[in-house]
């Protein structure tokens, strides 16, 4: 690594649209920040593009000086790639204008943008694509590596969606990746990551959604917990195409701090089509809370959001498994009882439908099988408790050892899962690798879940 000086950071700036933050500028604090509270690091340089033009020159810079690249879109990584100690951090926030035509319905979005600003674009015209269940989390990341959301069922994953993209490489070159121009890079983006290049904007298909989706929660005691995944279990074999449910366990946000059991919700077909899941959900047991009903789409997007607020300490782990077995269900629910946090949530989320109709091999994100992925998201405020809720984490994997398909969502994998990489490209990886060759062998790109050029 070779310091810049300060001349030539100035002459740098002279070519750069945007803003450029050392450790000593004003915003530099909130800008290294990310989610995951647990991650920590210093850039030497945070470089805030407007443009490709800007994100290239930063690649070209951040390379001649030989600093890390991290990539920044939402920040909401729990393995922290998005920043780096003493390296080069490309902020894309301050990228967030779309354009939406609603006569081609195709959106043209800057990767700066969350889910929360893109939906409020795209239903502006009644259209919408799969996104994030939290409306703050952002559209790169998560499109790049698949992107399950409530229109998945309907319509894929957010990857399925995406047409075009505008990327920089690791040489500076700003290309398209589409199915006419660069293919193979069009392929290796939808799943393989930030591994290829920088995107600076996605160019979504779009379909026509609400403004009015069926949405919300019922939830239950945890000591019903065993019944409630049961019928969760009945459900999801039974379900006429439509709904994306799920099973979550967390705390009551009310004063009683109870342990609860939820079914959640999101359907974005019609109405009529809504209700009648709602109707057999709201059917089941006695809730103690119900809000299952009609909402608008944005709202159905940021009804999970006060449940993982910013800064908020994190540590994850997650899988897929086949099926839910009566075995499962026991570990789950023990295993919840022991839950160290308040503040940790567990879902259970069912893939099925549009996005397990794709072959594993039409695009880089390989898992295309149905089934279910339990994702443990840890979350605590203290870093005196760090301890006990990263062992309670992983003690609750290493119980799930007998139930696990052995594949692996890329975009829930913390930072010491290397060892899962592999498995999250699954029978795509040896192609990624070859791409991750041709596109960046000398892997200016690795501070992501990495796959290392050959030779
Ligand atoms: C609260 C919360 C809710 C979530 N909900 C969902 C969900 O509903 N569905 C789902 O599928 N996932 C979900 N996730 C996981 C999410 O998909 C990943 O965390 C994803 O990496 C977030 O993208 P980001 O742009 O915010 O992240 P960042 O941390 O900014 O980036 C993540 C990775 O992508 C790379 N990257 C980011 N932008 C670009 C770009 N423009 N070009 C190239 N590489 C880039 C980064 O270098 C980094 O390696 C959630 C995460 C959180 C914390």
């Amino acid at each position: 690594m070779s310091t810049p000086t300060a001349e030539q950071l100035t002459a740098f700036g002279q070519t750069f649209s945007g803003k450029l933050l050392q450790p000593e500028d004003g915003g530099y604090d909130e800008a290294r920040q990310l989610h995951n509270g647990m991650v920590d690091k210093r850039p030497a340089l945070i470089a805030q593009c407007r443009t490709a033009e800007d994100i290239a020159a930063a690649v070209l810079f951040g390379r001649e000086h030989d600093l890390a690249i991290a990539v920044h879109g939402g920040g909401h990584n729990v393995a922290g790639r998005a920043t780096v100690n003493d390296g080069l951090m490309i902020d894309l926030s301050p990228m967030k204008i779309a354009q939406v035509d609603p006569r081609t319905r195709v959106a043209r979005a800057q990767t700066g943008m969350t889910w929360r600003d893109l939906n409020a674009a795209t239903q502006e015209h009644g259209l919408a694509t799969t996104g994030g269940a939290v409306s703050t989390t952002g559209i790169a990341g998560l499109t790049l590596g698949g992107g399950y959301g409530y229109m998945m069922p309907l319509h894929g994953l957010a990857v399925d969606a995406v047409i075009s993209a505008e990327m920089v490489l690791a040489d500076g070159r700003i290309v398209t990746a589409s199915a006419d121009e660069n293919p193979e890079l069009f392929w290796g983006i939808r799943g393989g990551g930030g591994n290829f290049g920088v995107a600076a904007s996605l160019e979504y298909s779009l379909k026509p959604i609400g403004p009015a989706v069926t949405g919300g929660h019922t939830a239950y005691p945890c000591a019903d917990a065993r019944e409630v995944l049961r019928f969760f279990r009945d459900q999801t074999d039974s379900l006429p195409p439509g709904p994306a449910l799920n099973v979550g366990f967390l705390t009551a946000p009310d004063d009683s701090r109870s342990k609860l059991a939820a079914l959640v919700v999101g359907h974005c077909g019609s109405l009529a089509d809504g209700a009648a899941v709602a109707k057999s959900i709201k059917n089941f047991g006695a809730p103690l809370m119900d809000t299952v009903g009609p909402m608008s789409y944005e709202a159905l997007n940021t009804m999970l959001d006060g449940s993982f607020p910013r800064g908020i300490r994190a540590y994850w782990r997650s899988f897929f498994l086949p099926d839910i077995s009566d075995a499962f269900i026991d570990v789950m629910v023990d295993a919840y009882a022991r839950c160290p946090s308040p503040d940790t949530v567990v879902i259970l989320e069912h893939w099925y439908g549009a996005a397990v109709e794709v072959p594993a091999e039409a695009t880089a994100f390989p898992h295309r099988e149905e089934g279910y992925n339990l994702l443990v998201m840890s979350q605590w405020h203290a870093p005196a408790a760090d301890q006990a809720n990263i062992q309670w984490t992983r003690q609750l994997s290493e119980d799930m050892e007998p139930f696990k398909r052995g594949n692996i969502y890329m975009n829930y994998l913390d930072h010491d899962e290397g060892n899962a990489v592999p498995a999250a490209y699954g029978s795509n990886y040896a192609r990624l690798q070859s791409l991750k060759t041709k596109y960046d062998p000398d892997n200016v790109f690795r501070l992501n879940q990495n796959i290392k050029p050959m030779g």
